[in-house]
């Protein structure tokens, strides 16, 4: 066994990524040993590289980003090598953006990308880079030769059962994943196309394992990531409200009647077709948080189907008084500057924004970025109108709008500016 050290460049955005490939290596005997180094930052990277070259090890440098983020960590990337340039160090780019852009990622000075799911493609590069065994070889690797893009498919997908949802021995926690994949294809958002356009979930068992030792572990507040977070347990559009009861009561039995259970809200979302009677009962018998996050994203219901998000205008107000009546605030999602909006759509969404906060609402403004891998990834970014940022500002004065809205239009200027 050739000695190997990982190197996470561990940023913030993508830090929970890390958590989950941290614990899949915590998992597999076969990297048994293998340290494992947390590096935020382009001197933490140095340092870290200096220190295991020092030791004699190889080193794999893992990094993992969003599309916003693609062009700070390709100066970083180029800042670690004009420091370090060895040949037993390998910088390995994946997440959502490598997987979108492989050949730019490439491009931008990465040695390889992976594709898809990365908890079985770790395993199996530390144990290729330790037994002197070829990384191509690996199912969702990708590199450039001569020049020219060549892959070797994508990395199979995984059940997340199989692994941990972050790296407990590496004291390296997060959020438990409950699904990954979405049926819906929102023409904006990545996930479909990165994750499948189907649901995969964790089971009730598995989480509430999980959940079992975080409480040995003294935690007090339990989060879950999912894509959409009333779709636990369903295979289609169609909510199992029964799975999602029978998780909810698993983790409340878990963490007795003290602890915080967050559901619905940050980091995760509701679709609004989703809120319901049954749907508002079960969660107000179980959660602690009063506020749930809706995806709205659009006041004009020709926008709505413009991006496929299989609802309409109406839902998303109905949704809301709903919430209410339950005494849940909703925070509802908007994006604006979507792709075609006329002036009619944007006042459509304006006006339904101030109904919404009339009636006790908080609205989480995005600016649409066209996202890599989307059907939207060529659509003009997102713009403000003089009087759409005017309006926007008085609601965000008043504290009715919050959100990275005003940085997002600069960011979806670059995106558009690197195609
Ligand atoms: S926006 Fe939400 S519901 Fe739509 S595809 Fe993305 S994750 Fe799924």
């Amino acid at each position: 066994m050739s000695p190997l050290t990982v190197v996470w460049a561990y940023r913030r955005t993508g830090k929970f990524a890390f958590h989950v490939l941290t614990g899949a290596l915590e998992t597999d005997a076969r990297a048994a040993g293998v340290p494992i180094v947390f590096a935020n930052g382009v001197e933490a990277v140095v340092a870290a590289l200096r220190e295991a070259l020092a030791a004699g090890h190889r080193v794999l440098v893992g990094w993992s980003f969003y599309s916003p983020d693609f062009a700070l960590l390709a100066a970083e990337l180029q800042q670690v090598k004009a420091r370090i340039d060895a040949a037993r160090v390998l910088h390995v780019a994946g997440g959502v953006h490598a997987s979108a852009e492989p050949e730019a990622t490439l491009r931008a000075g990465f040695d390889l990308v992976a594709t898809g799911d990365g908890e079985r493609l770790v395993q199996d590069l530390v144990h290729a880079l330790r037994t002197g065994g070829e990384p191509r070889a690996i199912a969702g690797i990708g590199w450039l030769e001569a020049g020219v893009l060549r892959r070797n498919g994508r990395a199979a997908r995984t059940a997340l059962d199989e692994f941990p949802p972050f790296g407990p021995a590496h004291d390296r926690f997060g959020p438990i994943e409950i699904t990954r994949g979405c049926v819906y294809a929102c023409r904006f958002c990545q996930t479909p196309y990165f994750a499948g356009a189907s649901f995969r979930h964790r089971s009730v068992a598995n989480v509430r394992h999980w959940a079992r030792y975080l409480v040995g572990r003294g935690f007090r507040d339990f989060r879950f990531l999912t894509p959409t977070s009333m779709s636990y347990g369903a295979t289609g559009p169609e909510p199992d409200l029964a799975a999602v009861e029978a998780l909810l009561a698993a983790v409340r039995e878990e963490i007795g009647p003290q602890r915080r259970l967050w559901f619905g809200t940050f980091p995760s979302e509701v679709r609004p077709e989703h809120v319901t009677d049954a749907s508002l009962r079960l969660l107000r018998r179980w959660v602690t948080n009063k506020a749930l996050i809706l995806g709205g994203q659009s006041g004009s219901d020709r926008v709505l189907a413009a991006s496929a998000r299989g609802h309409d205008a109406a839902t998303v107000e109905r949704a809301t008084a709903l919430c209410l009546e339950y005494g849940f605030v909703p925070h509802v999602d908007f994006l604006f500057g979507m792709p075609g909006e006329a002036p009619a759509d944007v006042e459509a969404t304006l006006a339904l924004m101030d109904r919404l906060v009339a009636r006790g609402a908080k609205v989480h403004g995005h600016t649409f970025l066209p996202l890599p891998g989307t059907p939207f990834r060529k659509a003009a970014p997102g713009v403000l109108t003089p009087a759409m940022r005017q309006r926007l500002l008085a609601m965000a004065s008043k504290g009715q709008l919050y959100g990275q809205w005003q940085q997002q239009e600069v960011t979806a200027r670059e995106l558009a500016e690197r195609r």
